[in-house]
């Protein structure tokens, strides 16, 4: 059978040795060919020429919210995802008990980008900016939460608790242990928001266990991470040794770049990076898109490999589902080829002004989702880069 896609001479990135080599990859069937042998590159549809470009697996972006029809804060996963990187997206939690089902229908069937989702401990899921969920265990749908993840395990990977003054009231503590009560029975990690949280850190942190994911945590909103003198706190680095996961969902509040830079100086570095993408934050400066917030934490002096890793292996793993985001001979084809550019002017800035000079900035040009293309950037074919067999043939 012929590939429909040969990418030739890429750098190819396998951030779980943090190794960077240059070889071509076949799309074939479907599945994914390593090719390090240049005389057995085969005839493909489609053929790029990557010299100087990098290839990885597909990105995830692990915090997002893309129930476009049925919330106020959606993004159409397939307006947003491909051109980005990624062939795979998590839904943190806009869905609960109620609407699980009309999400299920519309959106994860209908996308060709791989939608998960951290299902809302909250029925109704979180709709709105202005309208937060109750996330008062009293008020949970146990058995229908119960009847959707044995019914939907493939998709629902966890639930999603958010751990805001604004869903659990004067709840305080209790609120968080009912979820991880729930969490446990269920046998599923437990997502938390912390941000505007009505308890101290390190309790939250105590709390949760391998698997268990914290999100935003390079906020200054309210407490955070840092003691007093810049330190990671304890009960933090605890709980990073007990296997709980940090994501960084910075959204447009949620990355402090002193927090950041205090926090990656005692080599705290995100196990996840996400952006918490909703309409409103789509291609505007301060958030943009994925690779927006890879090339930051590229210019916070991450390496590649890792930054990489945060995008692929890091939220895999937390979808436990250890096999995908890595490259390998007969893995499913989701990749993804980039351009790295490194000579620019472009400074980030947090939301309290505080800047950062760019190093290396991620520029996505092709995304292959389940061994489709569902994007390539203009670019590729202005420059000659993108041939098609026909054209050859002629
Ligand atoms: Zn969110």
């Amino acid at each position: 059978m012929r590939a429909i896609l040969l990418i030739k001479n890429a750098n190819v990135i396998f951030p779980e040795r943090g190794e960077i080599f240059c070889t071509s990859l076949a799309v074939e069937n479907g599945r994914l060919k390593l090719l390090s042998d240049v005389k057995e590159l085969p005839e493909a549809e489609l053929c790029v020429d990557a010299s100087e470009l990098y290839a990885s697996a597909a990105f995830l972006d692990h915090h997002t919210h893309v129930f476009a029809g049925g919330s106020l804060i959606g993004v159409n996963p397939d307006v947003y995802a491909p051109q980005t990187g990624c062939s795979a997206l998590a839904d943190a939690g806009s869905t609960g008990a109620a609407n699980f089902r009309s999400f299920y229908a519309t959106t994860v069937v209908n996308s060709k980008t791989r939608v998960f989702a951290y299902l809302n401990v909250s029925s109704i899921g979180q709709l709105s900016e202005n309208f937060p969920e109750n996330a008062d265990p009293k008020v949970y749908d146990e058995a229908q939460i119960r009847d959707l993840i044995a019914a939907y395990p493939e998709v629902i990977r966890g639930l999603k608790l958010r751990f805001d003054k604004s869903c659990v009231g004067k709840l305080g503590l209790a609120a968080l242990e009912g979820a991880k009560r729930l969490a446990s029975d269920l046998k599923l990690p437990l997502v938390v928001h912390v941000a505007n949280h009505p308890a101290a850190m390190g309790d939250i942190v105590s709390l949760l266990g391998k698997g268990d994911v914290v999100c935003h945590f390079y906020q200054d909103c309210c407490e955070g991470i840092l003691d007093d003198k810049g330190n990671i706190k304890p009960q933090v680095l605890q709980a990073r040794e007990r296997g709980v996961l940090f994501d960084s969902a910075d959204g447009r509040f949620n990355n402090s770049f002193a927090v950041i830079e205090r926090a990656l100086a005692a080599g705290f570095t995100p196990d996840i990076i996400s952006t918490d993408m909703i309409p409103e934050y789509m291609y505007v400066p301060g958030m943009f898109s994925l690779c927006y917030d890879m090339s930051k934490y590229l210019a916070f002096g991450m390496s590649l490999t890792d930054v990489v890793k945060a995008v692929t292996c890091g939220p895999y793993d937390s979808l436990r589902l250890p096999e995908k985001g890595r490259l390998y001979d007969g893995a499913e084809a989701d990749l993804c080829l980039f351009e790295l550019q490194d000579k620019s002017s472009f400074i980030f800035k947090d939301f309290r002004g505080k800047q950062q000079p760019a190093r290396n900035l991620i520029r996505p040009l092709l995304t292959v989702t389940a061994g489709s293309l569902t994007y390539a950037d203009n670019s590729l074919l202005w420059s000659g880069r993108l041939t098609a067999s026909w054209q050859a043939n002629l």
